[in-house]
């Protein structure tokens, strides 16, 4: 599959600042868009069905995920999550940059079907400053800190498989690398011949 979009796919553990960063490299940026992921996880706070979440019972999960329409799906912290494949494909098909903010198992699982998508793993710089994070958001019981601290040691494990990484030692070197991370992926060959084929045209370059 060799789409003119690009699909980029950004994994982190839980308190590393992955949504924080993810939002501001939106917000910078209008030519990317983030695909709403499907979850069985009860809505939090403000979130609202269709913006965060589509929210949907396990039931009717299950059924998605046997009918096919998940580009990849996986347990995270008790609750089922996936990605939609019709919103992806119809969108980088169609030359959209999409970014994907899941886990690490569903964006390997993305590398398998889309070799193509560029994985992208967020580091904390230490399991110290990881325990810090988690505890100033106060969001957490202790319990729950526990295991996402746990947690965390497989999953940074699993940043080997990835393309890029980033760690978010200070936010906006942190941005910077993701935005050039995408910058990047838009100057390669075959983008910049679709994006800029008046100058290969006048070039004679195929
Ligand atoms: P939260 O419940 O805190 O919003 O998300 C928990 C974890 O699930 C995060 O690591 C988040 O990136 C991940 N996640 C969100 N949507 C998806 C998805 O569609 N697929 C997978 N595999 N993970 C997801």
């Amino acid at each position: 599959m060799d789409y003119p979009g690009n699909l980029f796919v950004v994994a982190a553990p839980s308190g590393t600042g992955k949504s924080t960063l993810v939002k501001a490299l939106l917000e910078l940026d209008s030519r990317l868009q983030v695909s709403v992921s499907h979850t069985t996880r009860p809505p939090r706070g403000q979130e609202k069905d269709g913006r965060e979440y589509w929210f949907i019972s396990e039931p009717d999960f299950r059924a998605k995920v046997e009918h096919g329409d998940f580009f990849e799906w996986a347990e995270v912290h008790g609750n089922l999550y996936g990605t939609s494949r019709q919103a992806i494909e119809e969108r980088i098909k169609g030359g959209e940059d999409v970014v994907l903010e899941i886990d690490w198992q569903g964006a390997l699982q993305i590398k398998k079907i889309f070799p193509n998508a560029i994985l992208i793993f967020i580091l904390p710089p230490s399991y110290e400053e990881l325990l810090q994070r988690l505890n100033r958001r106060g969001e957490d019981t202790q319990d729950v800190i526990d295991l996402r601290m746990t947690n965390a040691r497989t999953e940074v494990n699993q940043a080997r498989h990835f393309d890029f990484i980033v760690v978010n030692a200070l936010f906006e070197s942190a941005l910077f690398d993701l935005k050039t991370i995408v910058h990047a992926q838009r100057l390669k060959y075959a983008a910049q011949r679709r994006n800029k084929s008046g100058v290969f045209q006048a070039l004679n370059l195929l």
